[in-house]
């Protein structure tokens, strides 16, 4: 119920407008949302680099209905790449993009261009662009996208999601592995009705198992986004079993979830890649990373009210 309700609050303007003028709402967001510019995340990715732990970039934002925003994000990630391969440090030019913030809902040709401009920059600097996975309603979609129009002219450097509630999953991870293409498996954070997606979770992670040896076994460099210590113990124990190298897989979470898991597993030998979200869009992310674990608002707030007693 509660994640529900969440879900549903993350798709309306108007709570996302009153949460952008509420000064207690940043804190909130900081959490899982490191800062609003470029320069924050980079500084990020720095430190993460300098622990053993690579990033993935993302510019937050999404479902864009104005030519003029998705022209506008695409120069960001533009810029963003540039920005990465002139750090060095140890840090990849690696990031992870929305369609629907690139223009995919208005016109896929405006899309294609986008996405063109950001894959070219990416590649010329050795780079990689994932394509996140939004709601079942743009999941044929993306594929489609993803292997019609990019995966032939720019392969290695990008990649999909693939979701592991949804019913149609274990056929898209066959297409996907049939095509030596890269895929970061994940449970999906979106609501999706009973018709589409698994409505019970042990359904979600029993699929979730089944895709991930699928991918061990023969996909090309799986990533393995989950914070979920069974799944991950699991793969830990498959990969041993079947003698599958470290550089064929990595693990992946989000910025400000699980870092104890997350030096764990880079302790262990394993990769880890974080993915690091910033910008000024990061209201409908949050509601997404609240929904996944309510328990989440006592815990910023605990933070928040700790920190305002220190600071005074
Ligand atoms: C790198 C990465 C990229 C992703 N990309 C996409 C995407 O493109 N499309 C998409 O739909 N979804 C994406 N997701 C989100 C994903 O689908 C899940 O919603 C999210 O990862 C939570 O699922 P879980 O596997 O961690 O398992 P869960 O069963 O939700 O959680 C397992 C345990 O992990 C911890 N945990 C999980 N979430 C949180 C949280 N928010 N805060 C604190 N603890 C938490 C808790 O201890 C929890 O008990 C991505 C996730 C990651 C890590």
């Amino acid at each position: 119920m509660i994640r529900q309700g969440l879900l549903w609050l993350s798709e309306q303007q108007w709570v996302f407008d009153f949460a952008r003028r509420n000064p207690l709402a940043r804190p909130f967001a900081r959490r899982f949302v490191p800062g609003e510019d470029l320069g924050e995340a980079v500084a990020v990715a720095r430190q993460l680099a300098g622990r053993g732990i690579s990033t993935s970039l993302d510019l937050l934002g999404e479902s864009v209905t104005r030519e003029a925003d998705a022209d506008a994000a695409r120069a960001e990630y533009v810029a963003m790449v540039d920005r990465l391969a002139a750090t060095g440090d140890g840090v990849e030019v690696n990031v992870s993009v929305k369609l629907t913030q690139m223009g995919f809902d208005i016109d896929e040709e405006l899309c294609f261009q986008n996405v063109a401009a950001i894959l070219d920059r990416a590649r010329a600097a050795g780079g990689f662009v994932r394509l996140d996975m939004e709601s079942s309603a743009y999941t044929q979609r993306t594929l489609d996208f993803f292997a019609d129009r990019l995966f032939e002219r720019w392969g290695a450097h990008c990649g999909v999601v693939i979701q592991t509630c949804l019913r149609r999953s274990a056929a898209d991870v066959e297409r996907l592995v049939a095509m030596g293409a890269r895929v970061r498996l994940c449970k999906g954070a979106y609501l999706e009705p009973p018709a589409v997606a698994f409505p019970e979770k042990a359904e979600v992670d029993r699929n979730y198992v089944r895709l991930m040896e699928r991918l061990l076994d023969d996909g090309n460099y799986p990533g393995l986004a989950t914070h979920d210590e069974k799944l991950i113990e699991h793969a830990r124990r498959y990969v041993q079993r079947h003698r599958i190298g470290e550089d064929r897989y990595e693990f992946q979470m989000l910025y400000g979830v699980r870092r104890d898991l997350q030096e764990k597993l880079r302790a262990a030998g394993h990769r880890m890649r974080v993915y690091v979200p910033f910008g000024t869009q990061w209201y409908p992310y949050l509601m997404r990373r609240l929904a996944e674990r309510p328990a989440n608002i006592a815990f910023i707030l605990g933070n928040i009210l700790r920190e305002g007693r220190g600071s005074r």
